[in-house]
C-alpha cells in the first residue's frame, strides 16, 4: 500500500477540522457538546507537527500522532483515539500490506476496548471501527465497500442505547441520535480510504 504520509496527515486533519460543527451538534444531543472541539484541537496539533511526523517512518509517525491526541484532546475520545493510533504504530511495519493492516487494526481495536472498558454494541466509535475491520478482513473487498460499511455503521448507532461514555447517562434518551465518536471514526476512515485511492 503506497501511502503519502503528508497527504494522509493533511487530509485527515482537514476533514476533522471541517466536521467540527457537525460533531459538536451530535455531542450536544447526547453528550456535552465538546467532541467537535476536542477533535479539532487534537488534529490541529497533529497538523502543526506535520513536517516532523511526515519525516518519520509510518509506525513512529502513528505513535507520535497518538501521543499528541492523548495530550491535546480533552475528554474520552483523546485517550481512545490516541490508543488506537499508538497501537497501530506499534503493530504496523513501515510499509504495510493489507494483511498487516488487518492484523494491526485488530490489536488496536482490542486496545481501545481495554482502555474504554467497552465493547461493540455500546454505541461508541467501536461500532464503526469493528465493522470496518470485519470487512477489511475480506481481501476481495474494495475501498468503496469499506467506506459504505463505515457510513452504514455510523447510521446504525442511531437506534442504539448508549452503554458507555456520557451518552450512557441519558439511558433511553440516548436512542435516536448518532454517536459522535462513531461519526468521527467514519470521517477518519473515509479520509484514509480517499488517500489510499488517490482521490483525496
Ligand atoms: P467526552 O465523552 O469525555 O465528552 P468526547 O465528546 O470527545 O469525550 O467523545 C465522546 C465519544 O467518545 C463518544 O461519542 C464515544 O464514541 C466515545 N467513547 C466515550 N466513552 C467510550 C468508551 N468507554 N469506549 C469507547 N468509546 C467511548
Ligand atoms: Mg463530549
Amino acid at each position: 500500500m503506497a501511502l503519502q504520509l503528508e497527504t494522509l496527515i493533511d487530509t485527515v486533519c482537514a476533514r476533522i477540522v471541517a466536521a467540527e460543527p457537525e460533531l459538536t451538534a451530535l455531542d450536544s444531543a447526547i453528550g456535552d457538546a465538546d467532541h467537535g472541539l476536542n477533535m479539532k484541537r487534537g488534529f490541529e496539533a497533529v497538523q502543526a507537527d506535520r513536517a516532523r511526523l511526515a519525516a518519520q517512518p509510518l509506525p513512529d509517525s502513528l505513535k507520535a500522532a497518538g501521543m499528541t491526541l492523548v495530550m491535546k484532546v480533552g475528554g474520552a475520545s483523546g485517550p481512545l483515539y490516541g490508543t488506537l493510533l499508538m497501537t497501530l504504530g506499534k503493530e504496523l511495519p513501515p510499509e504495510p500490506a493489507r494483511a498487516d493492516l488487518v492484523q494491526a487494526f485488530s490489536v488496536a481495536i482490542d486496545s481501545v476496548k481495554a482502555r474504554g472498558k467497552s465493547d461493540f454494541g455500546a454505541k461508541t466509535m467501536l461500532d464503526v471501527l469493528g465493522p470496518v475491520h470485519a470487512v477489511l478482513k475480506d481481501a476481495g473487498v474494495g475501498l468503496d465497500k469499506v467506506r459504505s460499511v463505515a457510513a452504514e455503521s455510523a447510521e446504525a448507532t442511531i437506534p442504539m442505547l448508549a452503554k458507555k461514555g456520557r451518552a450512557s447517562f441519558l439511558g433511553e434518551r440516548s436512542i435516536g441520535h448518532m454517536d459522535p465518536g462513531a461519526r468521527s471514526s467514519q470521517i477518519l476512515i473515509e479520509a484514509v480510504c480517499d488517500v489510499l485511492e488517490g482521490s483525496a
